[in-house]
């Protein structure tokens, strides 16, 4: 039997497609930057349909997915961590975990390619600044 794994449940503003985050990416994200618990679960999420990034508060539930906030899935969705977002304010610390459906086994050119085609969408820090498109 296939594990099952737990994923907070999105819908991309957009185009209403789904947004699937395993849980256990999640804690990997915010581990590794130190985030604090008051802080507002903010991330930045790339839609595999329409390639939109924005932001979404994981704290609030109104963006939960017509399934439900929660929900194990048979099988991994594909959406990991890919890097946290720099702020463009350099006096500002924030950093904003980015997540992407994102393929191992392509190549690093592949993938240039495939961050080429996403269109960034007003995504702000958590204490709203406009974050850049990285490099
Ligand atoms: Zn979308
Ligand atoms: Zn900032």
């Amino acid at each position: 039997m296939a594990r099952r794994i737990l994923h907070r449940l999105l819908t991309c503003d957009g185009c209403g497609d789904n947004i699937l985050l395993p849980l256990e990416k999640l804690a990997q994200a915010f581990a590794s930057q130190g985030v604090r618990t008051t802080d507002k679960e903010a991330i930045a999420a790339v839609c595999n349909r329409c390639k939109h990034v924005r932001n979404y508060d994981l704290a609030n539930s109104n963006l939960s997915h017509t399934w439900g906030p929660l929900a194990y899935l048979d099988v991994f969705s594909g959406w990991v961590f890919v890097e946290p977002l720099k702020c463009a304010d350099t006096a500002c610390k924030a950093s904003l975990p980015l997540f992407a459906i994102w393929n191992p086994a392509i190549s690093p050119e592949e993938r240039q390619a495939y961050a080429h085609t996403w269109k960034w969408d007003g995504v702000k820090c958590q204490g709203g600044h406009p974050i850049v498109k990285p490099k």
